[in-house]
């Protein structure tokens, strides 16, 4: 290696080699060899095989060669063995070596002797956690379910998840219950209702947003990898539960899941107070237990300060006013042609499936060999996730049909509150109370 008698001889060629692992990373970028001090005469690459190894030897044994740059010792060979037989053979042709990335040595990187007892320990260790690595690599790459139990709904298949029948239904009913409702606690009541079972808000938010009960898998890397396995959750489910939570998330906390359809949705238009429902019991005892509800403010600083109004009128008043508002806002709203965007992503995906399609051809023909073909298909299938998660968030593509159906006041009148509050919380960001002395009117806001 590199004593003082060596150095004088160190007139020669600089090569630098590279080994990188296909399931773990690529050929490296040639400016990582910027760091040496010297220029490099030539690079050779190995990608998954050891061939360029073998010929960068074997140009040594017949050329004068002073430097060999790595970045790793590790990089030399598959095994302590075979970085020890290399090493060897460096030696042997008076080639010193320097390590980029290696912490130990002097201040150049070069490699002494001293230092290879060290490295080649340090080596045995990496060697292990790089086939672990490359274990969870492959996993990924061919699409298997990340290690551990199944998620709740599913059982661990052999290659991949499967539906459990008997909790899978009950996934799907806690979907098709947020669905109705819009509500995540109350979908997490419901569940211990029917089937005594327990599940956090958290757990049900999951539930509703977990990318495996969606038909993709999730690995820690953050890539999804999309249809490894049958969906609990439809992709237009699941498209409404996006746009549900989110719409949730503009709604003041609690009010989400009240059971009267005005809540969370009125504000004082004299105080800027928002309105609550308030409950007020009949004093005439020939009606026990009837109820009155009012809109209150909740925090009006006025004097005197602003009447609560009756539920019943301001509720009617809203109905007259949608039905006869919203198809002119819808029209004029300028919605992004959402038909085209979709178009053009649905081309996107289709054009990536028909290539998916092609890969196990390719494979039989020999034009691919399977690990490419599996690296291709993987990186397809995250791609294809990603265009499917930009699909989801799109607003419901017929607004304009919806629009014209719900401004028929029988529509409304003939719904359940809770539904109502549904389509109320589709449109409305906000109804506004504007009054004129005693008299009010209300006024409302469109989300879009
Ligand atoms: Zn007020």
């Amino acid at each position: 290696m590199s004593t003082a008698e060596q150095v004088s001889t160190a007139n020669g060629q600089t090569f630098a080699y590279s080994y990188s692992d296909p399931w773990l990373e690529s050929v490296p970028d040639v400016s990582i060899w910027e760091g040496v001090n010297r220029s490099i005469d030539r690079i050779y690459q190995d990608l998954g095989s050891r061939q360029q190894l073998q010929q960068l030897l074997n140009d040594c044994e017949t050329e004068t060669v002073a430097y060999l740059v790595v970045r790793r010792l590790e990089e030399l060979g598959d095994s302590i063995q075979a970085v020890s037989d290399c090493l060897a053979t460096l030696e042997r042709l008076n080639i010193n070596l320097i390590a980029l990335d290696e912490t130990i040595g002097a201040g150049d990187h070069s490699i002494q002797r001293s230092d290879l007892f060290y490295l080649l320990a340090n080596i045995q260790t990496s060697q292990q956690r790089r086939r672990l690595r490359q274990g969870h690599a492959r996993n990924r790459i061919k699409a298997l379910p990340p290690p551990g139990k199944a998620p709740y709904g599913y059982k661990r298949g052999k290659e991949r998840y499967t539906i459990d029948r008997t909790t899978a239904p009950i996934v799907k009913e806690f979907v098709e219950h947020f669905l109705l409702y819009g509500s995540l606690r109350g979908s997490v009541r419901f569940l211990q209702k029917k089937y005594n079972k327990k599940i956090s808000a958290s757990t049900g938010k999951r539930w509703l947003t977990s990318p495996v009960y969606r038909g993709d898998l999730v690995y820690q890397t953050g890539d999804v990898v999309q249809n490894t396995h049958a969906a609990i959750i439809s992709r237009d489910e699941a498209a409404q539960v996006d746009r549900l939570l989110r719409r949730n998330r503009r709604m003041p906390p609690r009010t989400a899941s009240a059971p009267r359809s005005l809540s969370g949705l009125v504000k004082c238009g004299a105080c800027q107070s928002s309105m609550k429902v308030s409950r007020v019991a009949a004093r005439r005892s020939s009606q026990p237990g009837k109820e009155y509800l009012y809109l209150t403010p909740t925090a009006c600083l006025r004097q005197p300060k602003c009447r609560s109004i009756p539920y019943d009128q301001v509720l009617k008043r809203t109905i007259q006013c949608i039905c006869q508002d919203l198809p002119p806002a819808v029209s004029a709203a300028a919605l992004p042609d959402i038909d085209r965007i979709k178009q053009g992503l649905t081309a996107q995906l289709s054009a990536k499936q028909a290539i998916l399609d092609q890969l196990p051809d390719l494979v039989t023909t020999g034009i691919l060999d399977p690990d490419t073909a599996e690296l291709r298909s993987y990186k397809l299938r995250t791609e294809m996730a990603a265009l499917q998660t930009q699909l989801a968030q799109l607003p419901p593509v017929n607004l304009k049909t919806i629009a014209q159906v719900v401004s028929i006041p029988q529509f409304w009148l003939d719904l359940s509150e809770t539904e109502r509050r549904f389509y109320f919380r589709e449109f409305i960001r906000e109804i506004a109370i504007v009054r004129h002395d005693s008299e009010w009117d209300v006024q409302l806001g469109f989300i879009f």
